[in-house]
């Protein structure tokens, strides 16, 4: 999505198409298809992810239960590591991952796109590149200190890939308890200019800025109509008496 300045209206049922984290397969499976509809669309990233100082801790996790034949308890084991201050996450992480010896070569699908394929996707003038920290923490979990450091560095290193600075930054995981007023804070002071949750509905005027809602990637055709329909927003305002 293109930031089109205060004051303009979008087009009626507008939709904004946004893929998070920076994996290969946005270059490689989504990019092919915006430019066969001329769509366009925002790709938030996690920088360290992209210069491979920083890999994704979920991901290492998914590798490492896989690998201990452990991978029908990742949601469950997930869910447990999201509600952990971010060091001790990433101890836990680490210490399992210590237990098992890897696969050498890593599945395609959760490579990391080069800085050459974000390059190659903004010039096309369909695709706004995005900030989702640096090293992928739940910026809730981490001290004012550590967030600071994970949205200004992903500022600094999207701007000098990039050649210009990005506005839009999406949250990490994205529920309100992941982040707080002093992170909003944080991305004005950077520059950010909006920032987008994973909390369903509609974008409205009035909305605070740095934290918009957003639907989840939808599971199936039907879905995907019934979210960008408004049926689901329908049923919603009917079983809460009118309340949107
Ligand atoms: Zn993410």
């Amino acid at each position: 999505m293109r930031m089109s300045g205060l004051g303009q209206r979008l087009p009626d049922r507008a939709i904004a198409l946004t893929f998070d984290d920076g994996y290969a397969s946005n270059y490689q499976l989504g990019f092919p298809v915006l430019k066969d509809f001329g769509l366009s669309a925002t790709v938030f990233l996690t920088s360290g992810f992209l210069d491979e100082t920083e890999s994704l801790w979920f991901q290492e996790m998914d590798l490492a239960m896989q690998a201990k034949g452990e991978g029908a308890k990742l949601a469950s084991t997930l869910a447990e590591l999201k509600a952990l201050p971010d060091a001790e996450m990433r101890q836990v992480v680490a210490a399992y991952g210590a237990e098992v010896s890897k696969p050498k070569t890593r599945p395609e699908v959760t490579r990391p796109m080069t800085w050459d394929m974000a390059r190659e996707m903004q010039a096309s003038g369909l695709v706004e590149l995005g900030g989702h920290t640096h090293s992928h923490p739940i910026l809730a979990r981490c001290s004012l200190e550590q967030q600071r450091r994970e949205i200004f560095i992903c500022h600094e290193r999207l701007s000098a890939e990039l050649g210009r600075e990005p506005k839009l930054f999406a949250y990490t995981n994205g529920s309100s308890d992941d982040f707080s007023t002093e992170t909003c804070g944080l991305l004005a002071e950077a520059g950010f200019e909006a920032a987008f949750t994973m909390m369903s509905g509609r974008v409205k005027p009035g909305l605070n800025p740095y934290a918009l809602p957003r639907y989840g990637s939808p599971e199936t055709l039907w879905e995907a109509e019934a979210t960008a329909s408004g049926a689901f927003e329908m049923l919603r305002e009917w079983r809460g008496g009118g309340r949107a």
